[in-house]
Formats: C-alpha cells, sequence, structure tokens
C-alpha cells in the first residue's frame, strides 16, 4: 500500500527534507512525497535585508519550487494549510486536503509583537519575500517624498528610521539601512544629517549571544555607521508617527517615521494552533524527542524553527537558524525512512553547530564561527567570506549550479554602489561589442597557426618528437642541464643531434604555440638567462628564461614553461614512441586551433570555443613553453570568455534557442547545470 509523506512548509528545512527523502525513495514507488507551500518559491530568508535595503534585486533571493524538484520523485502543491486534522491524518489547504501517513511540519516562524500596542498595526516587519518587498519600497518613496518637503522638521520626522531588536536581524537590517542611506541622499539631493537611525532593544548590548568584543565591534561599527543605539530600552507602544520607549523607569516618547520589528519570533499559525494535539512550548514551537517526532504523536515529525528541543548535555534548545534547519533535515529523512521501511535504526539528533555571522551592511561582517568547544572570531573580511560560502554550501544543496552561479552573480558581478567586501571590483562592466576586434583577431590568429602547420606538414609525418625535443634541449641549454633525470631532459638525449632537424618544424608554430622550438637550431651557442626556475615539491618545476642576454631581449626572447613530470610521462610514454599517435595528435590540433579559430571570429560558441583555446595554450606551456608575446592569446581568451560572442557574433542569434533546449533535457534540469 502507498504510503504518503506530507511536507508543509518549503523553507530551508522543508525543502532540504524533501530532497533527501526522495534520494531515500527514489527507487521505491509506493511512496510519494508532497510538499506544500503557500508560495511557488522558496525564500532566502537570510537574505531579506538584502532586498529590503536595494543591496540585491528582489528576484535574487526567490527559487523556484518548480525548478528545485525538478527531475525528482516530489510533487509540489501550491496552497496554504489553513488547519491540520492530526485524527484524520489529513492536512487541510484552501485548495484541497491531502492525506498522509507521515507528516513534517516545516511551516517556519513569524514576528512575535509581545502584545505592545500599535506594533502589529504600524511596524514593518522583515519575515517573508513581500515583507521586504513592501520595506524597500517604502524606504524609497519615503527618500523621494521627503526630497519634496520644503519643512526641515517635517522632512526629519519623515527620515527617522527605528529598528526594534538588536539580535542577528535588527543589526544586519539596520547596517544595511546604514550602508544604503548615503546613496539615496545624494541620488535625492538630501541632507544626510536630516536621517536619523535608531536600534532599540531591552538588553545591554547588541547580539548578546555573541561574546562582548565582538558585541563592542558591532556598536561600534554601526556607530561609525551612523545608527544610535537605544540599548535597555523596551518599546511600550508604537503609533503612526512615534515610538514610545521605557528606558530606566524614563519614557521617551520619540518622533519616528518608519519602524521596523525585528524583536522577536513565534511559530507560524499552523503550528500553534496544533496546539491540542502536540505539545506546544515557548514561542509556539513543538516539543519533540530524540528522533525529532512531536512527543504527542509519532506520525509527526517537526523540524527547522518549529522544533523545540533541548540536545543532551546542553541547557538550551536548538537555536531558530539555518544550521539547525540543514541538520534536522538529515535526521529526520533518515528516521522517517526508517519509519516506512520499518527497518534500519533511527538517529538521535545530535547537532553540532558550528557558529553565526553577521553582515553589517555589505562590505563588514563579524563572525564567531569553529568546532563545539573551540570557537574563534574572525576579521571581517574573512567574515563575510565565511558568510557567502555558507550561503554557498547551501545553494549546492538546494539548487546547485543554478543557483551558485546567480548567487555570485547578484552579489558580485551586478552588485551595485560597491556594496561588497571585495567592493565594485567585480560589477564594472565593459561593453561586450568592445570586444569584438580582439575576439576576431583572436580566431584569425589560431586559423592562420592551423593553416601554417598544414603547409609544414602537421598531417602527414609525425614531427612531434624534433618539435617537442627541440624546445626541451633549448632550455637545458639555457639552464645549463646536461642529462638529468625528470621530464626537461627525458628527451633531451634524443633531441640534441634532432634539435636541427627541429627547427623547421618550430618555425611553423612559434608565433602561437612553441616557444622553444625554433631556437633549437641554436641550441648549441645558446646564452641565455635564467630568470626562474624552481622546482616545487617535485611537483613542477617553473621555468623563465631568455634565449639571450638581458640587455638585448625582447619579448619574444623570454620564455616560460611549466615543467610537469606527469605530462612529460604522458608524452613521453604515449605520443612519442609512435608515429601513428604523434600524427593523430598533430591532426588534433591543426583542427583544434582552426575551429577554435573559426568559432571566435564567427562568435558562435565563443564560451567552449575560449575554453579551449586555454586549454591548448596550457598544453603547450606544459611542454614546448610559451614565448611572452604570445601570452596575450591566454588573456584574450579569458576576456571573450563570458558572452563574447553576444555582440556582432553568432551566439546573439544561436543561444537564446539552445539554452532554452537544454534547460528542457530532464537530466539537466535534475542537476542543475543550466543557468538563467
Ligand atoms: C531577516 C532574517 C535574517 C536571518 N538571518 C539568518 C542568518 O544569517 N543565519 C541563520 O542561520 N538564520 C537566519 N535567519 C533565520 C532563518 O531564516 C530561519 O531559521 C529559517 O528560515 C527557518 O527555516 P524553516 O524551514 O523552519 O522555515 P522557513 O524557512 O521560514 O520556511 C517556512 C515555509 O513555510 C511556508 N508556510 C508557512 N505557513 C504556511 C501555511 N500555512 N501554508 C503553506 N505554507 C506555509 C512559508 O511560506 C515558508 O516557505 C534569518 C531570518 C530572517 C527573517
Amino acid at each position: 500500500m502507498e504510503k504518503k509523506i506530507v511536507i508543509i512548509g518549503a523553507g530551508y528545512s522543508g525543502i532540504l527534507t524533501a530532497k533527501k527523502l526522495a534520494k531515500k525513495f527514489k527507487k521505491n514507488s509506493n511512496v510519494s512525497i508532497t510538499i506544500i507551500d503557500k508560495n511557488p518559491f522558496h525564500t532566502m530568508l537570510t537574505e531579506l535585508h538584502e532586498v529590503a535595503a536595494s543591496r540585491v534585486d528582489e528576484d535574487s533571493i526567490k527559487i523556484s519550487l518548480t525548478k528545485v524538484f525538478a527531475g525528482r520523485n516530489v510533487d509540489v502543491k501550491l496552497d496554504t494549510v489553513t488547519s491540520i486534522d492530526y485524527n484524520g491524518k489529513t492536512v487541510i489547504g484552501s485548495n484541497a486536503s491531502y492525506k498522509y501517513d507521515i507528516l513534517v511540519l516545516a511551516a517556519g516562524s513569524k514576528p512575535t509583537y509581545y502584545g505592545v500596542p500599535g506594533a502589529e498595526e504600524y511596524t514593518f516587519k522583515l519575515w517573508s519575500y513581500e515583507d521586504a518587498v513592501i520595506l524597500k519600497d517604502h524606504i524609497h518613496n519615503t527618500f523621494r517624498k521627503a526630497a519634496c518637503e520644503p519643512n526641515t522638521e517635517e522632512r526629519r520626522k519623515m527620515l527617522s528610521f527605528y529598528v526594534v531588536g538588536a539580535g542577528f536581524t535588527g543589526v544586519e537590517m539596520i547596517g544595511e539601512l546604514a550602508e544604503y542611506v548615503p546613496i539615496l541622499c545624494e541620488k535625492y539631493g538630501i541632507n544626510k544629517s536630516d536621517v536619523t537611525m535608531f536600534d532599540v532593544d531591552g538588553l545591554s548590548r547588541p547580539i548578546p549571544n555573541l561574546p562582548e568584543k565582538l558585541s563592542d565591534k558591532v556598536a561600534k561599527r554601526l556607530d561609525k555607521m551612523g545608527v544610535q543605539l537605544i540599548m535597555n530600552a523596551t518599546v511600550s507602544s508604537v503609533g503612526t508617527d512615534y515610538i514610545e520607549l521605557k528606558q530606566n523607569d524614563k519614557i521617551l516618547h520619540n518622533t519616528a517615521g518608519t519602524v521596523i520589528w525585528a524583536a522577536g519570533i513565534q511559530s507560524t499559525d499552523v503550528t500553534q494552533n496544533s496546539g491540542s494535539a502536540l505539545e506546544i512550548t515557548r514561542g509556539g514551537r513543538v516539543q519533540v524527542d530524540s528522533y525529532l517526532r512531536s512527543t504527542k504523536n509519532e506520525n509527526v515529525y517537526i523540524t527547522g524553527d518549529n522544533m523545540f528541543y533541548i540536545p543532551e548535555g546542553e541547557e538550551r534548545p536548538v537555536p531558530q537558524m539555518v544550521e539547525n534547519c540543514e541538520q534536522c533535515a538529515d535526521v529526520a529523512a533518515h528516521n522517517i525512512t526508517c519509519a516506512i521501511n520499518g527497518q534500519g535504526k533511527m538517529e538521535v539528533y545530535k547537532p553540532a553547530f558550528h557558529g553565526v555571522m553577521v553582515s553589517i551592511g555589505g562590505r563588514y561582517g563579524v563572525a564567531h564561527v569553529g568546532l563545539p568547544g573551540h570557537f574563534f572570531s574572525l576579521p571581517s573580511f574573512l567574515a563575510m567570506f565565511a558568510k557567502h560560502f555558507i550561503n554557498i554550501i547551501y545553494f549546492i544543496q538546494v539548487l546547485g549550479w543554478n543557483k551558485i552561479f546567480s548567487y555570485v552573480k547578484h552579489e558580485f558581478f551586478t552588485i551595485r554602489n560597491c556594496r561588497s567586501f571585495v567592493g565594485g571590483h567585480f560589477s564594472n562592466r565593459t561593453p561586450s561589442f568592445l570586444l569584438v576586434p580582439l575576439r576576431v583577431w583572436l580566431g584569425a590568429v589560431w586559423v592562420f597557426e592551423g593553416i601554417m602547420k598544414i603547409a609544414e606538414g602537421w598531417f602527414n609525418k609525425a614531427m612531434l618528437t624534433d618539435f617537442f625535443g627541440g624546445a626541451n634541449s633549448w632550455y637545458n641549454s639555457i639552464l645549463g642541464i646536461t642529462n638529468t633525470p625528470g621530464g626537461t631532459d627525458a628527451v633531451s638525449s634524443a633531441t640534441t643531434a634532432a634539435a636541427e632537424k627541429a627547427a623547421p618544424a618550430a618555425d611553423a608554430v612559434t608565433a602561437a604555440t612553441g616557444a622553444a622550438a625554433d631556437a633549437a637550431g641554436a641550441v648549441a651557442d645558446a646564452i641565455g638567462k635564467v630568470l626562474v626556475h624552481w622546482d616545487i615539491l617535485g611537483l613542477v618545476k617553473v621555468i623563465f628564461v631568455t634565449g639571450k642576454d638581458l640587455a638585448s631581449s625582447t619579448i619574444s626572447d623570454y620564455a616560460f614553461k611549466l615543467d610537469i613530470p606527469v605530462m612529460n610521462w604522458f608524452v613521453q610514454t604515449l605520443i612519442l614512441p609512435n608515429s601513428g599517435v604523434q600524427i593523430a595528435m598533430q591532426i588534433f590540433i591543426v583542427l583544434s586551433e582552426i575551429l577554435i579559430g573559426l568559432a571566435l571570429m564567427g562568435g558562435l560558441f565563443t564560451a567552449p570555443a575560449a575554453a579551449f583555446s586555454l586549454i591548448l595554450n596550457f598544453m603547450f606551456v606544459t611542454t614546448t613553453g610559451l614565448y611572452l608575446n604570445t601570452f596575450w592569446m591566454i588573456f584574450a581568451a579569458i576576456a571573450v570568455l563570458i558572452g563574447g560572442g553576444r555582440s556582432l557574433g553568432l551566439d546573439y542569434y544561436a543561444m537564446p534557442g539552445l539554452k532554452k533546449l537544454w534547460k528542457r533535457i530532464p537530466l539537466v534540469r535534475k542537476l542543475y547545470i543550466y543557468n538563467d
């Protein structure tokens, strides 16, 4: 009989649980997995503040659920769950009802207002995609209206911003806003001193679960960004244009244009309303046993923010954070599999958390990370790096390459106003039509090289022994190597005599490929100068030489080679001994050069052509080496690698259609190897 698993909520923990279950029951058609969410997309809640303060585009924090589960045995239902009939094992949604054998409750959180009058009505919240977009529009409109307000007093009122809560969410929000304010001021011609920003909290320091030193750093940074921290203050009420605070028995009635509520969370309604069937505890969280099942119902598993669980030996419940979602999804999926299969040993949930990272705007962050019992703080650059890295690890699990590409694009390649920890260095753009002459020239040189090699007889006779040998002899003569073991001289004995013979073959390729072979004729009396000759752990020798004395060397006399024993072995053992293999290799190289060249000239399949151009150059660097005057080919290939054929090239016409076809291939969708 079919077993039905129903998951409520496609947030961090719901998605991961569903994906892991789909993997476990890949070959079992008797198990169905359904995931229900009120949105057709997964929201990266951890990035909401970035949208609210316009650091990244709003669409960058949405991930389509259809894409997440493409090619997987998971049925995605767009529905809002209104209640759960635990006795009848049925989830009731606005559109349909869903029978289950096993239920996973992963419906996440919503803000809690602690009964503060006016808080729910007059503050902005930040706990969903819509919240972030509404707040972003509000901030923008406020500045636009303020710019037209002639009365200074009124303008200042409009531009007073309060964030309630100085935990992670509150600090990240006010930090992001503080970074955005100067940009808005400049855009709307507003004096920065007209804007005031406050972060209020009842506790004595920001982010109290960080060590005091890091809290101090956070406070200093916020201060530097123009944020005033109001600590030890509780909000007693909020109105349309004010916030009332109680601080040390003093009541402060302050004008407030905007109040953002980031003071605390509780479980969503559907979870809290399960009160009679499940054991609901603090913040509407559900008490679970060590296998992540509800203590009152073995068929109901709770994951993510909804679970209340104090691991053995700990004093505090697991944090409502993404790392808990990731770890509990693993255990929940395993235990559900055991329960359904009726075999295997259920796992006890023993989470090990690795710390927290907080960004204060896009350029600064703090982090307290490590392994249980061994935590340390990271400097800002590394903290931001770690935060992005952790996000990427999450995306690998959820949407693979597709999401990583779009994340890196949004966070670095298209970031506005230099709001990234690497500044705007990667987001500056050059119109790609300016690359057209470079692309065509690079292609033409490859075609020329290929044709010249055909003229030299690369299709008819084995020439690689002389070619490589001549090059090696040239390097050896400069390096003063006569007969040493290893790659560089492996062919020298065979080639000293051949060096003269190598000259014509080498001449044909020097312009683009062979660094040294043309000099083979001069092997006996090379003067040369060694600039670099490093042996790195026997794995690679870095060789940089000139064939003349320094004073008379030009750029075409300097040659660079990476001498790699494995590559030498490959050439010596598999290519050179057999003239048939040599000719096959020569034909491959010549055809590659011509095809790469034509592709680049026409701007068709530019990315693979440029990538292959780089591979060929790498082959040349590791066999004959390259003259410095041909290095431009490497840099040109890098320059046209991404989108180089989209301007005045055939890719402009071919790529959109090909991309669509590619995305339709089931395996491609399943492995997420496409980008939008
Ligand atoms: C602004 C912000 C910043 C944060 N920063 C960090 C951070 O830096 N690091 C960190 O570790 N954590 C951070 N968090 C916390 C983290 O996002 C949560 O711990 C995490 O999202 C919890 O995941 P979840 O699976 O329990 O629920 P969620 O991710 O909240 O997902 C719940 C899902 O259930 C759906 N849902 C809810 N009710 C219904 C219903 N009735 N019917 C259908 N669907 C429903 C929702 O649409 C949602 O998709 C942040 C949170 C916010 C809001």
